[in-house]
């Protein structure tokens, strides 16, 4: 079904690999994970107006119920605030139980009606979304200092380059204070949104009776806050990092991190299998993912193979490397090839990998370094990677510097940025007090 994708075992590994690092991050950072129902009856939906507005067009409806119409309609989960606030309620009563910080990694739907894409725009998600309580604004907000952090080592893991912005106001999460996205930009130009940080304050509170008994006996409404995330990160991944010969997997991520080839003579086989299945357990011992490719076809189709599939590393072992005492190790992204001693294999292969993910980072933040683009006027702009431009903050310039360059505003930087600011705005020639970032986007 058109935008209700399958995982293939390969993928799924990828993105488990992702989830397992977040449960570790939450786990770290004093979240508790929880799974809460995927149908959420209408009138909990229906609680906070702007919410609904926003996410009206996009749910998926159950009205019956074998041969019976539901008294109460359900819907499918676009995200769980809907489905979590009336329970929190009853969960929260005094200071002590605050802050609450839960997270649940499960399928979410919206039903988008533009084009969709794997990964990019899919109508069932995998989806990371963590919900906080917190007793004031202010642990909320350092709740959500605490989820950039999160983001950053993610981030690193998958090599990705990204900024934060703060999202202007038309284009916020329905029923959000502020949203922080962080974008990374893809090599056509355009940008995709990889993960969401909202801040709440007692929006949510307020409609779902979230409240707490503070110090002085006083019923106070909580603060909340959301971070979700959810395969867009590996679109990402295929995206920032794939060549024309197919995926290049970050290290860490990489379901296969090292493939060993065996390279076959007619006659003979046995002794260089049997070498790379010994060289495959040393590699195994060294805590990397190993597979040894042993179909008995030609070495340059198990190339194409694996390189298709990103596998950062190859160890090619023949029977004139056996006599030498070598093997060669292949990188995916530079295609380096380099003979290395048998005996220090392990550690090569190490230190490849380690290599391989910081010049993938690196890569990756030059792109977006280079991405971004300065302009003064908005005539004659093509709308190619991002775009900053002095802006009043004013929500008609910014709709028509969209509507004008043909593209999305990503928003304000959220912390502070060096070098010159202000200027004028590009569309009423005010001052600016802050300068916008805008690109296509996926
Ligand atoms: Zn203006």
């Amino acid at each position: 079904m058109k935008g209700l994708n399958i995982w293939t075992a390969y993928g799924w590994k990828a993105m488990q690999a992702i989830d397992a690092h977040m449960r570790v991050e939450m786990a770290a950072t004093g979240h508790d994970e929880v799974c809460f129902p995927l149908l959420v009856p209408e009138d909990q939906f229906k609680k906070e107006a702007d919410h609904i507005k926003g996410f009206m067009d996009e749910v998926y409806w159950v009205t019956r119920a074998g041969g019976n119409e539901l008294d109460v309609k359900l819907l499918l989960r676009p995200t769980s605030e809907t489905a979590m606030y009336p329970i929190f309620s009853l969960w929260v009563r005094s200071h002590a139980d605050l802050p609450l910080k839960i997270f649940q990694i499960v399928n979410a739907f919206r039903y988008d009606t533009k084009q969709t894409r794997a990964f990019i725009r899919v109508r069932e998600f995998h989806f990371f979304e963590s919900h906080t309580c917190h007793a004031d604004f202010e642990d909320a907000e350092r709740q959500i200092k605490e989820d950039l952090s999160i983001m950053a080592r993610l981030a690193k893991r998958l090599c990705l380059a990204y900024r934060v912005f703060k999202r202007p106001e038309w284009d916020k999460f329905p029923g959000a204070f502020y949203s922080l996205a962080a974008d990374a930009l893809m090599p056509d130009g355009r940008s995709l949104q990889i993960g969401t940080i909202h801040q709440y304050k007692d929006n949510f509170a307020r409609a779902y009776g979230v409240r707490y008994e503070d110090d002085s006996g006083e019923h106070r409404h909580v603060h909340q806050t959301t971070y979700g995330m959810s395969e867009r990160l590996l679109g990402a991944v295929v995206g920032a990092h794939g060549d024309d010969s197919g995926l290049v997997m970050p290290p860490e991520l990489a379901p296969i991190q090292v493939v060993v080839v065996p390279i076959l003579a007619k006659e003979n086989k046995e002794p260089v299998i049997a070498e790379a299945e010994k060289a495959a357990a040393e590699l195994k011992a060294g805590g990397l993912r190993v597979h040894v490719d042993q179909r008995d076809i030609r070495p340059g189709a198990k190339y194409y193979h694996w390189e298709m599939r990103g596998v950062p590393l190859r160890v090619e072992l023949g029977p004139r490397d056996m006599k030498e005492g070598k093997v060669v190790i292949v990188r995916r992204d530079s295609r380096k090839k380099t003979s290395v001693p048998r005996v220090g294999m392990v550690g090569e292969a190490r230190r490849a990998l380690d290599l391989m993910a910081m010049e993938m980072l690196e890569r990756s933040e030059r792109l977006l370094a280079e991405g971004v683009r300065d302009i003064a006027s908005l005539v004659e702009e093509p709308a190619m990677g991002v775009l900053r431009a002095a802006w009043c903050g004013n929500e008609p310039c910014g709709r028509e510097m969209e509507d004008r360059l043909g593209v999305k505003m990503l928003g304000t930087p959220f912390e502070a940025e060096n070098g010159p600011s202000g200027g004028k705005c590009l569309v009423c020639g005010k001052d600016a007090l802050q300068r916008a970032y805008l690109a296509r986007t996926y």
